[in-house]
């Protein structure tokens, strides 16, 4: 088996995703791929240019040529299109809303495939998303499938939110969220769903560390080395 995996992390809106992939990644030394941002940018750049998110060609059609660039910040993990910083304005409760409404879209999703496998290709890479393990890479070497419960996921999105100055209310917050979960979990294209050999992780009651840890052992026992560290 090669030594730089690919690493597929998939699961609902809000179960820490996004924080675990990019500590392992961190960890392993390895590139961060976060697909959702993808659909965003394509949710955003539709509605700027008037095209409906009903749509499939035309939303489809701007994926031809986007010039994609993600870049590790501290903390955070900047999408830039054509050299335009998008990362606030893609996390909006709107884009969130309309990411999820362009993905159920088979021609987006078509279009939006070859791109994600030629970023993640060579492997040394965590994939975030929800089809990474079903339907873009069904080969990683390995998978997970994180949850939470729908208020703890609430939670975390409410104090995401506020972090960024966008203070939001819980109960609508987790109103959105299932209604996500439902539209990701019900469409035809690529349903969300569990991969058969994805280890699943409920991070309820997890911290980000040892939702971390737990990945990095089982990445790290399927490379064959033991060197990484735990979370100080
Ligand atoms: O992960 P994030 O919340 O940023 O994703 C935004 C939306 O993009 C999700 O609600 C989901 O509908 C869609 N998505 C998807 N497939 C992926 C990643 C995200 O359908 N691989």
């Amino acid at each position: 088996m090669r030594s730089r995996l690919i690493v597929a992390i998939d699961g609902p809106a809000g179960a820490g995703k996004s924080t675990a992939a990019r500590l392992l990644a961190a960890r392993l030394g390895y590139a961060l791929l976060d697909t959702g941002a993808i659909y965003r940018t394509m949710a955003l750049r539709a509605r700027q240019r008037g095209i409906g998110w009903d749509d499939g060609a035309g939303v489809a059609s701007l994926a031809d040529g986007l010039d994609l660039a993600f870049r590790l910040d501290g903390d955070v993990n900047r999408v830039l299109a054509h050299g335009e910083d998008l990362t606030t304005a893609i996390r909006t409760p709107e884009i969130s809303d309309g990411a999820s409404r362009v993905s159920a879209l088979p021609e987006v999703r078509a279009a939006l495939l070859g791109l994600q496998r030629r970023i993640g290709a060579a492997g040394g890479v965590v994939v975030e998303g929800r089809d990474i393990g079903t339907v873009v890479f069904p080969d990683a070497e390995a998978k997970f499938f994180l949850t939470a419960s729908a208020d703890e996921r609430a939670r975390r999105r409410v104090a995401e939110l506020k972090a960024g100055g966008r203070p939001a209310d819980l109960a609508q917050t987790k109103a959105e969220i299932l209604a996500r979960d439902e539209r990701d979990s019900s469409r035809a294209a690529a349903p969300l769903r569990r991969a058969d050999d994805a280890v699943e992780i409920d991070s309820s009651a997890l911290g980000p560390g040892q939702v971390v840890d737990k990945m990095a052992e089982i990445v790290l026992g399927r490379t064959g080395e033991r060197s990484a560290s735990k979370t100080p």
